[in-house]
């Protein structure tokens, strides 16, 4: 089992349809929607990377 980076649900890792491959790591998501989401907030943190002193709180 792996864990869903956006909501937490468990997700079963064989045969999983939703997964993201980064560089040294894969994640599982319970459904396209996490997975978007996810992906959004990874292209934000590149985008918008800022040192730690100005990223203001969610
Ligand atoms: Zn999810």
């Amino acid at each position: 089992m792996a864990l869903d980076p956006i909501c937490g649900m468990e997700v079963q890792v064989a045969g999983a349809r939703h997964t993201l491959r980064q560089k040294n790591a894969t994640y599982y998501f319970c459904c396209s929607g996490c997975k978007e989401k996810f992906e959004r907030d990874l292209t934000l943190a590149v985008d918008s990377w800022a040192p730690p002193d100005s990223v203001s709180p969610r």
